[in-house]
């Protein structure tokens, strides 16, 4: 349980960041790898220390310092699994050997006890690229994951609009929606929708002439050495 709860007061720190179900069962594989997405750095134990910035812009003295001990994938490996195995019964009838039993827990007791101390940090902190998302939700990503993989899903059921990380005009880095262009045959009009609203059987009418469309999803395949059907 000591285990499951470090888990879930990290993620409570990710909450903007994950779908709401990740929360809902404990799965806790889905659960570390969906962190990782977040943070590539999320295993790694950190100091963090808290100081004020002097005039001149350099960090002064500082006047708190805690550690973030990482909870990690071989955290499971090592304890949570075999924890569990502990609570079935025996299928061969060979004694378990109590002593190596004692050991092992009282080891992992020692091991979730290094997150339970006075300057133990929980949290998540890192420079970000946010966005608000089409359905009002507000979006992140620490810089360090979004150079990883350049690209957002909202985790909202409901709305699972697409980001990518572009470049603006001024050379900055920002969240795009990804879109997709249709241009209407009647009018000539370009259309755009984000593309996680186009799927089989979505209509639309043209912003122009309004003229209704439908769509169909198909599977084109065609030869390698000829460009796709427009
Ligand atoms: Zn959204
Ligand atoms: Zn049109």
């Amino acid at each position: 349980m000591s285990i499951e709860i470090l888990f879930y007061k990290l993620l409570s720190h990710y909450k903007d960041e994950l779908p709401q179900d990740l929360l809902a069962a404990w799965q806790p594989k889905r659960i570390i790898d969906a962190l990782i997405e977040c943070n590539p750095d999320v295993e790694q134990n950190l100091t963090i220390k808290l100081g004020f910035q002097s005039s001149h812009g350099e960090p002064g003295k500082a006047f708190f310092q805690g550690h973030q001990k990482a909870v990690t994938r071989r955290l499971l490996r090592q304890y949570y699994h075999k924890l569990g195995s502990y609570l079935h019964t025996p299928t061969s009838s060979k004694i378990p050997d109590q002593q190596k039993m004692r050991s092992f827990l009282l080891g992992a007791a020692q091991r979730v006890e290094e997150h339970c101390r006075e300057t133990t940090i929980i949290a998540n902190i890192s420079e970000f690229h946010a966005v608000a998302c089409v359905c009002g939700r507000h979006l992140k990503r620490n810089v360090r994951a979004a150079k990883l993989k350049p690209y957002l899903k909202c985790p909202d059921e409901a709305c699972e609009a697409e980001y990518d990380l572009l470049p603006d005009e001024s050379g900055k880095s920002v969240w795009k929606l990804r879109e997709l262009e249709f241009v209407c045959p009647k009018c000539e009009t370009s259309n755009w929708f984000g593309a996680h609203l186009v799927g089989a059987g979505s209509s639309f009418k043209c912003v122009e002439c309004e003229t209704p469309y439908k769509v169909d999803v198909r599977l084109v395949v065609f030869p390698a050495d000829q460009e796709a059907a427009s």
